[in-house]
């Protein structure tokens, strides 16, 4: 597992003040181009697991622009570990290639079975993935989004001893598996605050099942809407950041929580410290499937990283 033991730090840089808030960015996103982020956190131990299998593979599941199976799909490559992609919808079966993200993890050489949404709810119960792993002795699961107990034990390495010194410790959440990995490694006197990327109101006990802390709350004021929903301001918002910072936010998860944190900071409702921590969780693979669905409805286009 040379290629996950060999990263262990990411950066802090500092972003700005803003009404007397200093925001520093952690730039998870540099970890790697694909394998960025909470995505290398949440896999390393799981593949780590993996390689003590004799002849292992892995079966995991996602949406047609998932950057976990796009991580999981390049980490599988990388570690020679064979990977299995479970994709929701059958209607990709045909056109693989025209998604940007399967596509990708195709020629990354994970088998890819597009499935109806009935057949995806039922996870590994779906009769396909039974066969499957009866036809493969260690074939492993991992479940969507990649979180288990092996997810929060790599984000608990996100956080290091000098990032004691913040008030507050921002972080997207889909699952909430790298937001439990940040608060178990967090002091009692800081606080985790969430920014929920989906209309997921389960998501708060999920998390609670992962961490016996009680130091963090999630806010799902900054959807726009729903999973992978956008508008023309919140394009525009992570358009004028690049230009100002010159750090790219992938559109589902980085891009609203950064607009949630200038929002509420312009708006004077920030009341969780002043010495603000963001974590940048990566997913930038997403900004090109993103730009070409913003193309096709005619609607301004993320201007960094153009299809
Ligand atoms: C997957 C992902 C998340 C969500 O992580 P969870 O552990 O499922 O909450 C956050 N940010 C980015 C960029 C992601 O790709």
């Amino acid at each position: 597992m040379t290629f996950f033991n060999s990263f262990k730090n990411s950066k802090n840089q500092l972003l700005d003040s803003l009404d007397g808030c200093r925001i520093t960015i952690k730039r998870e996103d540099l970890i790697h181009h694909t394998v960025s982020g909470n995505k290398f956190r949440k896999l390393k131990y799981n593949f780590e697991r993996l390689s003590h299998e004799k002849d292992p593979a892995l079966l995991t599941f996602g949406g047609a622009f998932s950057n976990h199976l796009a991580a999981t799909a390049e980490a599988g490559k990388i570690n020679n570990i064979p990977t299995i992609g479970v994709v929701r919808g059958e209607e990709w079966g045909d056109k693989i290639v025209k998604s940007t993200t399967l596509d990708f993890c195709q020629k990354q050489g994970m088998q890819l079975f597009c499935v109806s949404r009935d057949d995806y709810r039922k996870k590994e119960k779906a009769a396909l993935v039974q066969k499957l792993q009866s036809q493969r002795k260690n074939l492993k699961i991992l479940s969507e989004g990649g979180t288990n107990s092996l997810a929060v034990k790599g984000c608990k390495e996100i956080l290091t001893k000098e990032d004691t010194r913040f008030d507050v410790i921002c972080c997207c959440v889909g699952t909430g598996g790298t937001l439990a990995g940040i608060i178990e490694s967090s002091t009692s006197q800081q606080f985790i605050l969430g920014f929920n990327a989906l209309n997921n109101s389960e998501v708060n006990k999920s998390i609670a099942k992962l961490t016996q802390k009680k130091n963090w709350s999630v806010l799902s004021d900054f959807t726009f809407g729903g999973y992978a929903k956008v508008s023309h301001e919140l394009i525009d918002f992570m358009n004028y950041f690049y230009q100002q910072y010159e750090i790219p936010l992938d559109p589902i998860y980085t891009g609203k929580m950064l607009f949630g944190i200038f929002d509420l900071i312009k708006r004077k409702e920030w009341c969780w410290g002043e010495n603000i921590l963001v974590i940048h969780s990566g997913g930038l693979q997403g900004i090109k499937p993103m730009n070409l669905r913003l193309q096709k409805r005619k609607m301004p286009i993320l201007n960094y990283g153009n299809p």
